[in-house]
């Protein structure tokens, strides 16, 4: 379509009002559900890919009150001061479940958000974990073909979400609170493994009890034993203030270039697009089995025997994936 061509001249020209709308539309389109839009935003993505990748992707992670709006905003400004233009956008799953919102119903980060530099997306509203986080990384290159030299991926420490923040980003950084408690959390639910960074936010409160804390997290992050080749820095500071922000950056820098350097970089990416796209392979086979006719006609009465016990589960799934290979009739 000539308006996909013009969107696309949009997206991958100079920034301005007229660059952002069309940053927008590209990202509305692909997060669209309806099938003729979906062929469209295909076209779209694939013409901006080979735009797409020179960004430095961040995640950032934290439970709901840790200050990840606050650190943002304060990074985003940090990196349009310094001449960077940066994206941030979101993998919020509440969305999904409650059809409300952790991260998107505040109004958040009001300064970066009327920065010219800056473009804040919010998470996509509808869909699975999975669904959310296709769009996001969609959205992401995007934003990397538009000239966001940085995206950041903010995700709420609930759930699979951050696993998937971490599959699409270059560098994780995990928020904690400094008090003792929720770090040894963070390391039961194997979240931990998936830090790059750890930052204890809140600083300025309890110098002290952040001075521990990061302590406690090194010590456990070694026992971990995980990060061989890089172990996860600990760092505190003060979103709220700003100070140590500039020496997050510093860290964020030291380890993409290291990463890089190493060729870990661009086997994380490989790694990554792999899985996405088996992800995404399964969630398609998964949907048309369940749209499948023969397969929809005979679900109920084969769920029904495995319920009273006249048909094993297994023998019951080996016959509704045999009924996808029938002709589907016309
Ligand atoms: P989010 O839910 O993780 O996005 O957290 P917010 O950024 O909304 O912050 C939650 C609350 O903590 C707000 O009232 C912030 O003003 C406050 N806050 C964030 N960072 C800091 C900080 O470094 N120090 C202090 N004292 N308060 C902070």
């Amino acid at each position: 379509e000539p308006a996909d061509e013009a969107l696309r001249a949009a997206v991958l020209g100079p920034p301005g009002p007229a660059h952002r709308r069309a940053v927008a539309k590209t990202i509305t389109l692909l997060e669209s559900t309806r099938a003729d839009h979906r062929a469209r935003a295909d076209d779209l993505l694939n013409a901006l890919l080979p735009h797409a990748g020179r960004a430095v992707r961040v995640g950032i992670s934290g439970v709901p009150g840790v200050g990840k709006s606050t650190f943002i905003e304060a990074l985003g400004l940090h990196l349009t001061g310094l001449g960077h233009r940066v994206a941030v956008l979101a993998v919020d799953p509440s969305s999904s479940v409650s059809g409300g919102s952790i991260l998107g119903d505040k109004t958040r980060m009001e300064r970066l958000s009327v920065d010219p530099q800056a473009y804040i997306r919010p998470s996509p509203s509808s869909g699975t974990l999975g669904g959310v986080a296709e769009k996001t990384r969609e959205a992401m290159l995007v934003c990397e073909a538009a000239g966001y030299d940085v995206v950041i991926v903010e995700t709420v420490g609930v759930g699979q979400s951050e696993t998937a923040v971490a599959g699409m980003t270059d560098c994780f950084v995990l928020m904690q609170l400094p008090n003792a408690g929720d770090d040894l959390q963070a390391i039961k639910k194997g979240v931990m493994e998936l830090a790059d960074l750890v930052v204890i936010n809140k600083a300025d409160l309890d110098e002290d009890a952040a001075t521990r804390a990061r302590a406690q997290i090194t010590s456990a992050l070694r026992l971990l034993g995980t990060h061989a080749h890089v172990a996860a820095q600990v760092m505190q500071l003060s979103a709220r203030d700003g100070t140590g922000v500039a020496d997050f950056w510093a860290a964020v820098t030291r380890f993409r270039d290291a990463q890089q350097a190493s060729g870990r970089l661009a086997a994380r990416r490989h790694e990554q697009d792999r899985a996405w796209m088996w992800e995404r392979i399964e969630a398609g086979l998964r949907e048309r089995f369940r749209q499948h006719p023969a397969v929809r006609q005979a679900l109920p009465g084969l769920t029904l025997e495995v319920r009273d016990g006249t048909l094993a589960a297994s023998v019951a799934a080996r016959r509704l994936l045999d009924l996808m290979d029938s002709k589907e009739p016309n």
